[in-house]
């Protein structure tokens, strides 16, 4: 008898990103997969350029195209191919089924428009029986649930009488005014002050809890990933480099560049504050080097890594890495 493992809530097999430019063809996703199970938390990280935002929105169909051209093996959530949904349907998805909350809460809300006016239109989208007045009561009901204080009288202001961090709040309120099964977080605390990113985190760990979502967290701050992540996806390139469980990740990575990664990080458990970056700088993704895209700057590397592009290994135990020597990885 075949066993069928469960469909995953989204999945992602093969998913290539190109932007012509005049310096030619950007490849900024090239082959990736992975995959998202109910209730998770993943972490997609790695540094600017890596392709993990790009990933994220095209999943959504969130680029344009063209200029962008995307094309991918399979783009599923909960068994649905995202990419033959009509645009109907992909945005009765985005804010329904799928919350999403930006880095710049500015560019996703609307300026001229209150924000109980727009948690309220993201109810009433997704709703089949338009109660407006009902939908302005919920509005001001998840701006208090993500402790916006005095949510009745700041559900009538404007997007810029709220600060940077309440801003992101009323994003996160409408990230999950529907109920989602999945919320696409990218980078939420990034352009917040470092007191206001802890509040935020744990909002998005609330707002995690109280739904049972599923959430794809795309972050650069690994501090970000041990406090909140189930697992992790680490991206170099437009590729993934290693997926693993998080404690797994952090104890025994399995691939240079999450060494490197966790080698830059400030430490805690010496007298040195003293980062360690990777040297060198991420590659031209419009002439990514042959072979590993990360050997330039590995420390393992040698002549295979130059001819041959490695493929991501399953090494058991949920982890994976692409790279040729993952066993000859410590930490
Ligand atoms: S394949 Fe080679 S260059 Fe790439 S990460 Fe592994 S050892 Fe380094």
């Amino acid at each position: 008898m075949t066993v069928h493992e469960p469909e995953p809530l989204l999945r992602i097999e093969g998913l290539h990103v190109e932007f012509p430019t005049e310096d030619g063809v950007v490849h900024a996703v090239d082959g990736v997969s992975m995959e998202v199970n109910p209730g998770e938390i993943v972490a997609v990280v790695g540094e600017s350029g890596s392709g993990k935002s790009v990933t994220a929105m095209s999943v959504l169909r969130l680029l344009r195209e063209p200029p962008a051209r995307v094309r991918a093996d399979a783009l599923t959530f909960r068994g649905q191919d995202l990419r033959a949904m009509p645009p109907r349907r992909l945005r009765a998805v985005r804010g329904g089924p799928v919350g999403m909350i930006f880095q710049d809460p500015m560019t996703a809300l609307n300026p001229v428009m209150t924000i109980g006016d727009q948690i309220a239109e993201a109810v009433l989208l997704h709703q089949e029986r338009r109660d407006r007045r009902a939908a302005q009561a919920r509005a001001v009901e998840l701006l208090e649930l993500v402790g916006v204080p005095d949510p009745g009288q700041r559900a009538r202001q404007y997007p810029h009488e709220f600060s940077g961090g309440m801003r992101q709040r009323a994003m996160i309120a409408m990230a999950i005014a529907n109920d989602p099964d999945l919320i696409i977080a990218d980078e939420p605390t990034t352009a917040l002050d470092v007191t206001i990113q802890a509040q935020v985190l744990d909002l998005i760990q609330k707002a995690q809890a109280e739904t049972g979502a599923a959430t794809v967290l795309i972050t650069h701050d690994l501090g970000v990933v041990a406090e909140l992540a189930d697992r992790v996806v680490v991206m170099y390139a437009g590729r993934v480099m290693e997926t693993a469980g998080v404690e797994d990740l952090f104890v025994r990575p399995r691939h240079p560049y999450t060494v490197g990664l966790l080698a830059s990080l400030p430490r805690m458990d010496t007298d040195t504050d003293a980062l360690d970056p990777i040297p060198g700088n991420p590659p031209n993704m419009s002439n990514p080097p042959p072979g590993c895209p990360f050997h330039p700057r590995c420390p393992l590397a040698r002549e295979r890594c130059r001819a041959e592009r490695p493929a991501l290994l399953d090494l058991g135990g949920g982890r994976r890495s692409a790279c040729h020597f993952p066993e000859e990885v410590g930490p």
